[in-house]
């Protein structure tokens, strides 16, 4: 059941087999995994519990209610771009485009040798993959629903003989509403509150909703996790209303890149292999918008519905863009009058961008209760960057864009493919400042069988408190190269089943 805080005055206290902190697409998963056998589980989470109804238009609404830090966070170092993170029942899940690649064979094998991981491969991994492919439901529209966004950048690529498909994703009936990243208003985005949660909760479970985790206390003669305190806070003042202090046999953190490592940096805990808060990548990603004659109606269209993998052995894929225009209007390049005349466009906008399976590599530090992620950009992922956005830009004018704008420092505007050729010939790293965004961010308590190199093993138990664990994003070796929430949730199943099986 949802607990709320207008139910609670004063502090309690909870006994309890597993306590999970963070709702998102890892917590969810083991929530699930673990209430169906059995274990009296408790989540806590650190935003609200929402429903179609409350999902406007409203971008500031939708930034404070739905993204940690208001979806503020930007990364420090030779970039500056934003590094987004979802909250409340559902996590990212809730704002994510519903994209749902599986793990790529290529990115499993190389984790597996690179940290000597164990029964970790494409067919081990398979059925943890089946099942969340089926708890989620998977739905690759027919192209005819996508909306026109898609449907230029499918031209684009078929002109230019480039592979690509229809994003798989995990909608039941969505109606290309073009509204994803403020929550799903029609309700047919099937993030993890309305699947692995929602049965977690038929199976007993209770989330705590507006409970920040802040402490985490070990016992220091067994070494072993005893209890943590949550506040619980008026989401409406941000005043403190009560501490909830739970005891348990288990922790699974499942608080994402940032929040997990935060919780164990903040807590000086798990850290002997130096590697909390280190490693952090994001899948940094540029973006191109193509000005057509015809309406396009991106606001009718699948925010994310189409992709080409024709650069993936590159680390490179591209991926369809779209967002309402508040979000929209930091893509166009420039300031002051010149994107708001373009922005006057906008219904002729197709949007798409490049994402990198990213080596470069970023590391979180605290200004008090700040977060702080410096994160530096190498000459292998610049050039990348730079052939994506040039390739995002070749697919929109094959389309028959008449402009393209394609942000960065030395010329955004292009009118042919011979004047974005002969460009693009001449410049190969366009540096740092080409990055839009990198809302993956991921990595920051690796996993890994040597407990020197890595925080936790390939099941997600901490290699320092043996009831800890991490079912999030965190624990990923390095970048996926896709979009991470199935794989997410498939190491969380593999994990949570092995924890289960191994309960004392
Ligand atoms: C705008 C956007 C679009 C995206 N699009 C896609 C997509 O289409 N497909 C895809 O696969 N991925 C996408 N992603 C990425 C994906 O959503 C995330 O990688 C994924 O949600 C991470 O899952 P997680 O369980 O590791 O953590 P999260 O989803 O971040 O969940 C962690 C949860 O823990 C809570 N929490 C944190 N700290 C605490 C604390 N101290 N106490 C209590 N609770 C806490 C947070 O509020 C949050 O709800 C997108 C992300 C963003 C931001
Ligand atoms: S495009 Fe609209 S209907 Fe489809 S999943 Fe996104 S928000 Fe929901």
């Amino acid at each position: 059941m949802i607990r709320r805080p207008e139910e609670f005055d004063s502090d309690f206290n909870l006994d309890t087999d597993v306590v999970v902190v963070g709702a998102g697409p890892g917590g969810g998963a083991a929530a699930y995994v673990l209430a169906s056998a059995g274990r009296k589980v408790v989540v806590l989470e650190l935003g609200g519990h929402f429903s179609p109804k409350d999902f406007t238009k409203d971008g500031i609404d939708a930034l404070t209610n739905l993204y940690q830090d208001g979806g503020q966070r930007f990364t420090l170092g030779n970039a500056f771009f934003v590094t987004m993170f979802g909250k409340g029942v559902g996590g990212g899940s809730l704002v994510n485009s519903a994209i749902s690649f599986k793990p790529p064979d290529k990115v499993v094998k190389f984790w597996a040798d690179q940290g000597n991981l164990k029964d970790f491969s494409p067919e081990s991994l398979k059925p943890f993959v089946e099942k969340v492919q089926k708890k989620i439901n998977i739905e690759i529209l027919d192209v005819s629903k996508l909306g026109r966004n898609n449907t230029v950048f499918k031209e684009g690529l078929e002109k230019l003989g480039f592979k690509g498909g229809v994003v798989p994703r995990n909608t039941l009936g969505c109606v290309a509403c073009g509204r994803c990243f403020y929550g799903c208003p029609s309700g047919a985005k099937q993030s993890v509150d309305k699947n692995f949660i929602s049965k977690a909760m038929g199976a007993g479970t209770d989330v705590y909703t507006y409970a920040r985790v802040s402490r985490i206390d070990i016992n220091e003669k067994t070494n072993q996790f005893e209890s943590l305190m949550a506040v619980i806070y008026d989401p409406k003042t941000l005043k403190t209303k009560c501490r909830l202090t739970v005891n348990a046999k288990h922790l699974v953190l499942a608080g994402g890149a940032v929040g997990t490592p935060s919780l164990l940096m903040k807590n000086k805990i798990c850290n002997s292999s130096g590697q909390v808060g280190q490693n952090f990548r994001c899948h940094p990603s540029t973006s191109v918008t193509g000005i057509f004659d015809e309406p396009i109606m991106g606001y009718r269209s699948v925010v994310q519905g189409y992709y080409s993998d024709e650069f993936f052995d590159k680390d490179i894929l591209l991926e369809t863009y779209w967002a309402p225009a508040g979000m929209f209007g930091l893509t166009i390049p420039g300031m002051g009058k010149g994107p708001v005349e373009v922005m006057k466009n906008y219904k002729n906008f197709a949007g798409c961008g490049a994402m990198i399976r990213d080596e470069s590599s970023g590391s979180l530090s605290f200004e008090g209760e700040k977060v702080q992620i410096k994160y530096v950009l190498n000459e292998r992922d610049l050039k990348l960057l730079t052939e994506g956005m040039f390739r995002s830009a070749e697919v929109l004018l094959a389309a028959g864009a008449k402009t393209i704008y394609a942000d960065n420092p030395l010329k955004s505007k292009f009118e042919s493919l011979t004047e974005l050729r002969n460009f693009f010939d001449q410049n190969k790293n366009l540096g740092p400042d080409i990055v839009r965004e990198g809302n993956h961010g991921l990595g920051t308590c690796r996993m890994g069988e040597d407990p020197r190199k890595s925080v936790v093993n390939s099941f997600g138990r901490s290699h320092d408190i043996k009831n800890l664990w991490i079912f999030d994003v965190s624990t990923f070796p390095g970048a996926l190269g896709v979009n991470p929430q199935v794989t997410i949730m498939t190491l969380a199943l593999r994990g949570a089943e092995y924890l289960d099986g191994n309960f004392h």
